[in-house]
């Protein structure tokens, strides 16, 4: 019997990631950052290497190092690192690492040197997200740096990098300018001999859309877990996280009833309150207060009243609702429940944010499609 539970359909993004490696020649590196985008890093890991990714991407160097401890073997991409980190824990467990600045690469080789072993590095340039990544002026001089490391020994330099900022809004100029200031930041580190085996600079968007992105690698974060990043859907994914809960008390109110705190719903007649128990400290954004969709008793509903931190409440109406009965909140709308993508627009954000806030540790994870020997 559960409560409440995030369930997560890996045989989904298996298929998912087949669908997008089919769809391309580059290799697929599987971003599984922030806990897989909520549906659990290493079974999401697991799950995209079954369907064909060869890479595994993350954000932290602690993200990649517990996919290590979990016998993932796979190369790893980490590319949030600030300076000061015990990077030669990354380079001896054989994590890649990007580097954009020559404070950080100084600071991999003295890991390398520390680790014995030569250190892995993704050189980013910042093409125009103006987030990470060298600048154009800032890149000769990395380069520079890096061929000589490179030279000594102490580096493998195993891809040049870069990220989209507007990759989801196909035919924004921003695509093909970042695109033309990759091109030229390749032909400048071929100047210094630096010619890695990977070039990579398309997500999801980029992947889905523009084939002229794919180079070497391609690194798909939200289109492995079957959402589309354009919006809508694509024909060959399928959504994987479902979200749901049982209703917790149903009860009759008559009209006026001010329901949730602050009183922001009033019912307007004589009604069934379902309440469910599960709030924001869950993942379900407090911005879904009057709002956010949910299926209960085989009708999509808003939420009534204020979400709290462990539960809301839904008027029901005259439907025969009954504690016990199934809330979804999302899923891949097989039974005409809501999607990720209902609930990003009902609330103002992007799926991604929605997905991301169902990672929570209260409410259990259950895998569909969970292979034995996958031992997690
Ligand atoms: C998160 C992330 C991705 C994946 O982005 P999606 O839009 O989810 O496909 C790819 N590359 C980098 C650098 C990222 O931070």
């Amino acid at each position: 019997m559960w409560q409440a539970e995030v369930r997560v359909d890996l045989d989904a993004i298996r298929a998912n990631v087949a669908h997008l490696a089919a769809g391309t020649s580059a290799e697929v590196m599987a971003v599984v950052k922030s806990d897989g985008y909520g549906h659990g890093m290493v079974a999401s890991a697991r799950a995209a290497l079954d369907g064909g990714a060869t890479w595994l991407g993350v954000a932290s160097m602690t993200e990649a190092i517990t996919l290590r401890e979990h016998g993932l073997t796979a190369p790893i991409l980490a590319w949030l690192i600030v300076p000061g980190l015990p990077l030669h824990d990354a380079v001896a467990a054989d994590i890649d690492l990007s580097v954009a600045t020559l404070g950080l690469l100084d600071e991999v080789i003295v890991a390398a040197e520390r680790a014995e072993r030569v250190a892995r590095v993704h050189l980013k340039i910042d093409t125009g997200m103006t987030r990470g990544g060298a600048t154009p002026e800032e890149w000769p001089v990395l380069l520079e740096a890096a061929a000589k490391a490179q030279s000594d020994g102490l580096i493998d330099v195993v891809g040049i990098w870069s990220h989209f900022s507007c990759a989801d809004t196909p035919g924004h100029p921003s695509v093909d300018a970042q695109l033309a200031a990759f091109h030229t930041g390749l032909e400048v580190a071929g100047r210094f001999g630096v010619t890695p085996r990977y070039r990579h600079i398309a997500n999801s968007a980029a992947l889905l859309t523009r084939p002229d992105t794919h180079f070497d690698l391609v690194r798909p974060g939200i289109a492995i877990y079957g959402l589309s990043p354009m919006g809508g859907r694509v024909d060959g994914l399928r959504p994987a996280m479902t979200a749901r809960a049982r209703v917790m008390i149903a009860k009759r109110v008559p009209a006026g009833s001010g329901v949730s705190y602050g009183h922001t719903y009033i019912t307007p007649a004589e009604s069934t309150i379902a309440v469910v128990p599960i709030g924001y400290a869950d993942g379900v954004p407090r911005h879904g207060s009057n709002g956010g969709p949910v299926l209960i008793g085989g009708q999509v509903r808003p939420i009534a009243g204020r979400v709290c931190m462990d539960q809301f409440m839904v008027d029901c109406g005259d439907d025969p609702v009954q504690a016990g009965d199934t809330v979804t909140l999302f899923g891949p709308g097989d039974d005409g429940e809501p999607t990720v993508e209902d609930w990003a627009d009902a609330v103002g954000t992007i799926s991604w944010e929605i997905l991301a806030r169902f990672g929570s540790a209260r409410v259990p994870r259950v895998f569909d499609g969970l292979r034995p020997e996958a031992g997690v």
